[in-house]
């Protein structure tokens, strides 16, 4: 998120530093699964994601690297009749907002789909082709180096200690190897912009949550190209990675927390969704493991836009913030450079949760 914004504000000819207390892109995205999507049920996420997917699709010629975009499909599958007429609606919402390709499947046409899929007890699925995956490290690096080049300096290894105000406004950071002054600056801290925040007394509901991910070895029970297949009822999620699988789901019984340790006997539980929804699953050889952050809101929506004089944030993101990024950075860059967004981004308001009222709660989180 630092990153893409560096990257749209240093293009809009402003100064830039990006601080990070480790190596960037070493937070919640080093952990993501990649997936790229517009299959939301809100209407500013699905037109993020669209707006997302065509940014990644020309990476190369806003950045010169590439994003490693695969745009390989995303297939929701649906148990409960109350999912199928949800994401239904949701379909419908989509494709007035110009998602064409996105379809309603049968169990059986899923299956077509993934081979080895257990479907009898679906009562349907969704697929949108142009969903797909991209790589956090090219996305992160692509930013990062354009940044640069066009000014911006990244600081890495200094953690931000403390803000630096004056009358009421934020002028600047106080980090380990000195002070820096800025007319604005912005939380990007991932899961952790609840204690960034709380060095100036905020109190940001971001609430960050342990997700796991395993990766197998070569693997041929899944074909190359498959689509980022969800089972949205468990969550269990796969999609195939290098020559292997890459899996995982959520776990409701994780306390919120920043432990990233793997938990190994997690797996035998995903292994128990697999064997009903993907037996071919568990012929595969596990080969690691990694665990990271969710950074969740009450509404699973971002907190994006002033925080007060000479303070912004963009964080809070609920699981799909390695996807938003691009366009994140792009219209938040134009709010602070130019004083407008080119979308009304009100759903996000940091302050919406006191204001008690016009919560738009995204309902496609996995
Ligand atoms: C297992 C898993 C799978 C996911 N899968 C997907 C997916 O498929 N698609 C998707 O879109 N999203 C996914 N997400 C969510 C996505 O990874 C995050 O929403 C996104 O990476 C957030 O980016 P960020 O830049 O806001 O945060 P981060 O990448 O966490 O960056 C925040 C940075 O702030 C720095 N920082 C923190 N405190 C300080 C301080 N005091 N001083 C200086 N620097 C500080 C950190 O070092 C870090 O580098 C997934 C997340 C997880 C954990």
């Amino acid at each position: 998120m630092g990153c893409s914004l560096a990257f749209y504000l240093s293009r809009a000819g402003r100064h830039v530093v990006v601080i990070d207390r480790g190596r960037i892109g070493q937070g919640a995205t080093a952990a993501c699964a990649g997936g790229i999507r517009a299959q939301f049920s809100t209407e500013i996420n699905i037109r993020m994601g669209m707006e997302a997917k065509r940014l990644l699709a020309r990476f190369v010629e806003e950045t010169g690297q590439t994003a490693d975009f695969r745009p390989v499909g995303y297939l929701f599958l649906l148990t409960s009749d109350d999912e199928r007429s949800r994401f239904r609606a949701a379909i419908e919402l989509q494709r007035a907002c110009g998602l064409d390709d996105v379809v309603e499947l049968e169990p059986a046409e899923a299956r077509a789909m993934v081979p080895g899929l257990e479907t009898d007890d679906l009562s349907g699925a969704t697929f949108c082709p142009s969903d797909g995956l991209a790589g956090p490290n090219e996305v992160t690096y692509g930013f990062a180096n354009a940044a640069r080049r066009q000014g911006a300096v990244i600081v890495e290894d200094t953690p931000i200690e403390a803000f630096l105000t004056s009358g009421g406004a934020v002028t600047g950071v106080r980090t380990a190897a000195g002070e820096i002054e800025s007319s604005q600056t912005v939380i990007c801290a991932g899961p952790w912009s609840a204690p960034v925040g709380a060095m100036l007394g905020l109190q940001l509901p971001i609430v960050p949550s342990r997700r796991q991910v395993f990766v197998s070895e070569p693997f041929t029970g899944i074909r190359r190209g498959s689509p980022m297949t969800i089972d949205f009822h468990t969550s269990f999620y796969f999609h195939s990675e290098g020559e292997g699988v890459l899996f995982g789901m959520s776990d409701p019984s994780t306390p919120p927390g920043d432990d990233t340790r793997v938990d190994w006997s997690f797996l035998d539980r995903i292994t128990a969704v697999a064997e009903r929804r993907w037996p071919p699953l568990l012929e595969a050889r596990v080969k690691t493991a990694w665990a990271g952050l969710y950074e969740n809101t009450p509404d699973f929506q971002p907190l994006i836009g002033p925080l007060q004089p000479g303070l912004w944030i963009a964080g809070g993101f609920s699981g799909h913030g390695f996807m938003l990024a691009p366009v994140v950075g792009k219209w938040l860059a134009a709010w602070i450079a130019d004083g407008a967004t080119p979308v009304d981004l009100s759903a996000f308001a940091p302050d919406r949760f006191a204001a008690g009222s016009g919560l738009q709660p995204e309902r496609n989180v996995v």
